[in-house]
């Protein structure tokens, strides 16, 4: 049995992949902080997929609940293979009119809830000398967007933690990357000012919002042995955005 670990896998690209990793094999944990019927449906489309798995409340900006859930996930199954670090919030605010508010819940969700997480599930990869850790990025965390610096400032911050976590954990059989998509179709883009969404379209070359299900499959790849040499990553999918 392999188990894989999704964090905010109750919608969008979390549920996605979730999805994807139960398809691949894995036995699929899906985290949710407050959504239950939701996390509850991705559960059950699972189930009809032929997988398994269960769901799980944790507020990954809550240490102790983090431990406990990833102690309860391996109580269950004795093993944890894969770790999404999906869990994020975006907060687009000028620095003029940031509030401290976002400036704390952007940190502690993007990323203190990722080394939380990171944290947990290496201890638990240790012993078995193997894993992959994914960390869901954005093309923010290199790419300058106006109005987005605190999220950018979080994203930044998972791609330098991404590569000395790679450099950190290579030994012990760990692998670690991240994905750092563009706009993707969720909830998090629908909140979007139409203005926005009319101007962000005209700046992608391919003229479209990504998938959550395209984002699942790069993270499908990043889990799989296709790319067992690749280690320390931040693969960019934004339909030329960034270019
Ligand atoms: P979303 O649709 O807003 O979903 C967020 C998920 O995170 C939900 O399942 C939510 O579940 C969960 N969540 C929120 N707070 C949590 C907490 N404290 N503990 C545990 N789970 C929590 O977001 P998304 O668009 O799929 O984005 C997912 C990730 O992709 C984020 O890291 C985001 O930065 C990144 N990303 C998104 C885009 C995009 O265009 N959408 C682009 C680049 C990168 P509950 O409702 O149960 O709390």
């Amino acid at each position: 049995m392999k188990v894989a670990v999704v964090t905010g896998a109750s919608r969008g690209i979390g549920r996605a992949c979730a999805i994807r990793l139960a398809k691949d094999g894995y036995t699929t944990v899906v985290n949710y902080s407050r959504s239950i019927e939701q996390a509850e449906a991705v559960l059950d489309i699972i189930k009809s997929n032929g997988g398994d798995g269960m769901i799980y409340r944790a507020d990954v900006t809550n240490l102790d609940e983090v431990k406990t859930m990833f102690r309860d996930i391996d109580k269950a199954y004795g093993t944890i293979d894969v770790l999404v670090n999906n869990a994020g919030i975006v907060k687009d605010e000028y620095l003029l009119a940031l509030s401290k508010d976002s400036l704390d819940k952007c940190f502690e969700l993007n990323v203190k809830g990722y080394f939380y997480c990171a944290q947990a599930a290496a201890l638990k990869m240790f012993r078995k000398k193997s894993g992959v850790i994914i960390n869901m990025s954005s093309v923010s965390g290199t790419f300058a967007l106006a109005g987005q610096s605190v999220y950018s400032a979080t994203k930044g911050a998972v791609n330098s933690f991404t590569r000395v976590l790679a450099k950190e954990l290579a030994v012990k059989g760990i692998r670690v990357n991240a994905v750092a998509p563009g706009f993707i179709a969720t909830e998090m883009v629908d909140a979007l000012p139409p203005e926005k969404v009319t101007e962000y379209l005209a700046t992608i070359p391919m003229k479209r919002f990504g998938t959550a299900d395209e984002v699942a499959n790069v993270v499908s790849f990043l889990a799989s042995d296709a790319c067992s040499y690749m280690t320390g990553q931040i693969l960019t999918m934004d339909g030329g955005l960034s270019l």
